[in-house]
């Protein structure tokens, strides 16, 4: 059920007589629980509206439209659901005060990255949720990958989560598209351990993944004075990745290059 906030003038829905504050319950017999329902249902072009009116009455409404056509409604925006993982990494916690108060929100919402390319780890993934990824074709989707070992992934993550490459599976076998990222740690998920990842990856894609690496043209990795043998391998695993007969291809990305 969706509360319309209101109505488009000129609309389908002004002519049905449908006013904000009305109540939005089924298209064609289906619930409509959040924007995905109602975006995807609204493609109909005979439709059953079933709505509930302010006052209480319902309303079943037969509507033929083009398939292109809105309905002329309002509804509201889904709330993110809020990630619960504490990654050592977490850009979030590392914001200094003061800022905007929507950067500081921890969303984690399979929803968002369908809509708006948002990454998430798949750690608050249900069973329901997950059929609904595959019976409505939510794809693509984005994924926060950072390990494909369990251990590792959980320390990275701060939290225990479902299995992801069983996950990943499931999507992948879906036919849903999957973007996956690594951001990798200095010492911790990189070298060995980003080379299983790739590969686990790889496996699972079946065939060579497009892959970007954002750190090409940046200053030297690490950051840090003494510098890490063991991030310099990360370095030294990439490109040893890019010359085997199953590597991934790379292309760089420059996403605005630092000043020196
Ligand atoms: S998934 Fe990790 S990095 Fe993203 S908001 Fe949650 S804790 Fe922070």
């Amino acid at each position: 059920m969706l509360d319309i906030l209101a109505i488009e003038p000129d609309s389908i829905a002004v002519e049905l007589g449908l006013c904000a504050g009305d109540r939005l319950l089924a298209l064609n017999g289906e619930p409509v629980r959040d924007l995905l329902d109602y975006q995807r249902l609204v493609q109909a072009e005979e439709l059953l509206v079933e709505v509930e009116r302010a006052d209480g009455e319902l309303w079943e409404i037969e509507v033929a439209k083009d398939a292109d056509e809105p309905l002329g409604l309002r509804l509201p925006h889904p709330e993110p659901e809020q990630c619960g993982n504490n990654c050592i990494f977490c850009f979030v916690h590392q914001l200094p005060p003061g800022m905007r108060r929507s950067l500081y929100v921890k969303d984690e919402d399979y929803r968002f990255s369908y809509l708006y390319g948002a990454y998430v780890t798949l750690t608050n993934l249900d069973q329901p949720s997950l059929q609904r990824i595959l019976t409505q074709r939510l794809s693509p989707l984005y994924v926060s990958v950072h390990a494909t070992e369990a251990q590792l992934r959980e320390r990275l993550l701060g939290r225990q989560g479902p299995p992801l490459l069983d996950q990943l599976q499931q999507l992948v076998a879906g036919g849903i598209t999957v973007h996956a990222q690594v951001v990798i740690c200095p010492g911790i998920n990189d070298g060995s351990e980003l080379e299983r990842t790739f590969r686990d990856l790889v496996a699972l894609a079946g065939r060579r993944p497009n892959c970007r690496c954002n750190r090409r043209g940046w200053p030297p990795w690490p950051l840090s004075r003494s510098g890490s043998p063991a991030t310099a391998g990360a370095c030294r695993s990439c490109a040893r990745l890019r010359q085997q007969r199953h590597a991934p291809w790379w292309r760089g990305y420059r996403p605005g290059r630092p000043s020196a």
